[in-house]
């Protein structure tokens, strides 16, 4: 025989009411299942309103009457017209009664626990009322129970601990006393041996299901909700969680225990004792497996089994030398606790044993402030003991999983997944069984921590990072596109999802929490976006608290810089192709790489050299590899790599250099490539990437070009100088050609020095053979030394440099 408990959820509407009929009817008829239902979802809150209300001598008729229309659209939908006025009749008996209890503490202005359990108990009974007659049309075996009788409790009204033995016998009697029927029976509510209503605590069904189970010895407890079983987090905050198929009773308990309200805790007490197995099923989707919870759980590959939290805690720490070494100190405090009922979530203890922290309920806190108080009170006279503090917006998250046990390293994968989002800890608590590792955060961090946390624990799954993209440029248009292209392969092959979640450009901004479509961003842009404000934006990204967070910078402007630092330092990843970061001042490139460095996030900036060559990487390769770095030589700058691969045989300088403007390759004013300024950014930012704290008057630059071309006040006028100067050009080219050499215009850091400036190589020299606007850079080192390290390609466009940014984006996510 089963027992079968259907949720608030699954009873709340006409639509769910079809569904658990209809799954009753694919239960085995004889014997029948046991039916344990909750009140209709929602309702037992809006009694709780009420109760409070009344206890005001607040109105609550407008709850009172949605109650009473809840009911009535599922009489009215799911019973036949002739069936409805017995139910009808009955169910307005039942809230009668429920308006002259609140009519009395709305008089009295006094409401005790005793009387909230009774008003709550409505929910149940309502239920059952309305549930039972609509299954007799199909099962004229039904019969409605109030279970409130059966259920025996002590006195703790709001919680009240089950009398299992008495509880047994009463219910086995009961069953045998109605063989034969279709029981269907109202959960959470149980009554103290004056027979006064108590409540089992909110979400107690579960747990009535379970009683009935162990006194019945049922074969299985079906839990039937409105979500597919067990889920690795809560649903509402992760998206990405997924169900369990198995879990041990422990494994169910303190992911229960720590807020996966899917079941309600001690569910798992009587079934773990007559080893019952539960499965938490769905209503919605009944052939969907579920999840089961039982013994000899089959091991699981998976490195926890899942994320809980409870949102909202209050932390109380006490601490003082009048703790230290007092054998029973401790045991003193939670006793008190216990003694005045006083529910402890966690206990961390310092190892010095001069303070202890615990998390309580926020409507705990200051009762157990005020108790505490009371009860050391000569210790805080005598100064032993500081005056308690309490703190408030805090949150609990805990891992929970029988494998933590066999597998080292899981607490640092957490506290990994935690520090490189960003998330302050504040106290951490492991449970000496180690199914559990649970830690106090900030409540406003919570939604990320967890995400974070789900993400490296279950990096098989896809992992999220969330973009924010500055500049919609050449770039930035690229980036979006391959970005687009790219995500479902990204998705397969690399579990990995890459949300923009926002987008800035000089004009117009927009940040989208559901992250924007960029098969249409500028559509989206268009219609959503508000005046730019990069320090609005930059607020805005930080306020998301997003877990693996990156942005990016794909502008060539000044301004952004100004934010990086404070980006770092919110722990958020920076990629970045604009080279005014890292090309002005020494002490500014540091700062970022040490904000970067304490924050635990990555600084990228591979296209600010060689736009997507693996340069910076490759540099960066060798040097954590132990490699010592003799000298680093590169032609960094595609027009003036294109002018000296092509000036050759006939051709005069000044035609090479107007055949790269007409080709597009050079700046408006062609001097600005010539004169080597941005050339010398890049061999700055190499060097400062070998380790030298050089500043942009330390990079010596031998201009190519005599300093009349240089000075020319237009840029028509620069070509007749060039012109004019075609002799000494021409003079150049011969002698390097006399000796078998070609020119080329080299940057070379050795030494700690950089000089850039117009060598002849011959074809021994690795850069003899370039071509077109290619760059290339070779490493001679202790590990190249006979024959350095090369890398060449095209070192500028929007192909190949949005590829670098999004490779440096993909790569923040391998953390
Ligand atoms: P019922 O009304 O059926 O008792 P509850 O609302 O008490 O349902 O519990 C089900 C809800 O628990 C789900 O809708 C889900 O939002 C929430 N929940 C929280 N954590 C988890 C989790 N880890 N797995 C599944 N559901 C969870
Ligand atoms: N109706 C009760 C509650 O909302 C019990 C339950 O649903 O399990 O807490
Ligand atoms: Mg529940």
């Amino acid at each position: 025989m089963n027992i079968l408990k259907f949720g608030g959820t699954s009873v709340g509407s006409a639509a769910g009411i079809r569904a658990l009929i209809s799954i009753l009817r694919e239960q085995d008829q004889q014997p029948y299942p046991v039916v344990v239902l909750s009140a209709m979802s929602g309702v037992t809150n809006l009694l709780q309103t009420m109760a409070e209300k009344a206890n005001l001598g607040e109105d609550y008729s407008v709850e009172l009457k949605t109650i009473e229309e809840k009911h009535f659209e599922v009489i009215r939908t799911l019973l036949p017209a002739a069936a409805q006025n017995p139910v009808y009749t009955r169910l307005k008996i039942y809230l009668n009664e429920l308006e002259d209890i609140l009519g009395s503490v709305s008089l009295l202005k006094e409401l005790s626990a005793q009387t909230r359990d009774l008003i709550l108990s409505y929910g149940e009974r309502c239920s059952v009322l309305m549930i039972s007659h609509i299954a007799k049309l199909e099962f004229p075996d039904a019969i409605g129970v109030d279970g409130s009788d059966l259920i025996k409790t002590d006195s703790h009204f709001g919680q009240a601990k089950v009398d299992m033995p008495l509880t047994e016998i009463l219910i086995r009697d009961y069953y045998q006393a109605n063989e034969g029927k279709l029981l269907i029976v109202t959960g959470f509510i149980s009554s103290n041996p004056e027979g006064r209503t108590t409540t089992l605590g909110r979400g107690g069904s579960d747990y009535t299901a379970a009683i009935w189970g162990s006194a019945l010895g049922a074969s299985r407890i079906e839990i039937w909700t409105d979500v597919n079983g067990m889920l690795t987090a809560d649903p509402r905050m992760v998206e990405k969680a997924f169900s369990l198929p198995e879990l041990s009773y422990t494994e169910a308990m303190e992911l229960s225990y720590f807020g996966a309200k899917v079941i309600y805790p001690p569910t798992m007490i009587p079934a773990f004792l007559k080893r019952i197995p539960i499965v938490i099923k769905n209503s919605f989707e009944p052939s969907f497996e579920g999840t089961y919870i039982r013994h000899d759980v089959q091991s699981s590959n998976l490195p926890i089994k899942g994320i809980s939290s409870i949102d909202e805690i209050s932390v109380l720490n006490l601490s003082g030398s009048g703790m230290v070494g007092k054998a029973g100190f401790s045991g003193r405090l939670f006793s008190l606790l216990s003694r005045e009922q006083i529910n402890v979530i966690l206990i961390t203890q310092s190892s010095s044993e001069h303070s202890i922290t615990f998390a309580v309920n926020p409507a705990d806190a200051l009762k157990a402030l005020a108790i505490i108080s009371k009860e050391f009170e000569l210790e805080l006279q005598a100064k032993k003991l500081e005056y308690p503090q309490v703190e408030n917006g805090l949150s609990v998250l805990a891992i929970v999983g029988e494998n933590m046990k066999r597998t080292p390293g899981m607490s640092g994968k957490l506290f990994h997944a935690l520090g490189r989002n960003g998330v302050n800890v504040r106290a951490i608590a492991q449970g000496s069984s180690e199914y559990n590792i649970s830690v106090i955060l900030s409540k406003t961090d919570l939604s990320k921590a967890v995400n974070a946390v789900h993400d490296a624990f279950f990096a098989d799954r896809k992992k999220t990072l969330h973009v924010f993209c500055l500049g919609t440029g050449n770039i930035g248009q690229t980036l979006f596109r391959q970005l687009l292209v790219q995500g479902p392969l990204l998705a397969v092959n690399n579990d990995l999802e890459v949300k923009v979640m926002g987008i800035s450009n000089s004009r117009m901004m927009y940040l989208s929490p559901q992250g924007i479509d960029l098969a249409q961003w500028p559509q989206e842009l268009e219609q959503f976006a508000e005046p730019a404000d990069l320090k609005e934006f930059v607020a805005r990204m930080k306020a998301m608290n997003l877990p693996n967070c990156v942005f990016v910078d794909n502008t060539a402007s000044a301004n952004p810089v100004n934010y990086y630092q404070q980006i770092l330092e919110s722990s958020i990843s920076l990629v970045t192709c604009n080279k005014i970061g890292n090309s002005a001042e020494y002490e500014q490139y540091a700062a970022f790489k040490d904000a970067a460095r304490k924050h635990g996030v990555d600084f990228m900036y591979e296209t600010n050299v060689g736009a997507g060559l693996p340069i910076i990487r490759t540099l960066k390769d060798l040097m954590m590899s132990g490699d010592n770095i003799f000298s680093i030589e590169a032609i960094l700058s595609g027009t003036i790599s294109y002018i000296f691969n092509n000036y050759k045989d006939q051709v005069l300088f000044h035609e090479v250099v107007k055949e790269a403007q007409d080709k597009g390759y050079t700046e408006p004013d062609p001097r600005d490539d010539l004169n080597g300024k941005d050339f010398m950014r890049k061999m700055l930012i190499l060097a400062r990437d070998a380790g030298y704290p050089l500043e942009a008057d330390d990079v010596q630059i031998e201009s190519m070009l005599p300093p009349a071309c240089l000075a020319a006040a237009s840029v028509p006028e620069f070509y007749e100088e060039l012109e004019k100067n075609a002799a000494y050009f021409e003079g150049l080219k011969e002698e390097a050609a006399a000796a078998g050499k070609v020119l080329r215009y080299i940057g070379k850091l050795e030494n700690g020095k950089v000089v850039i400036g117009l060598q002849m190589v011959d074809d021994s020299h690795p850069f003899y053979m370039l071509s077109g606007s290619d760059n290339i850079i070779s490493f001679t080192t202790d590990r190249y030394k006979d024959r350095p390290l090369v890398i060449k390609g095209p070192g500028a466009g929007a192909e190949v440099t949005a590829a670098g940014v999004f490779a440096d984006i993909i790569n923040t996510g391998k953390q």
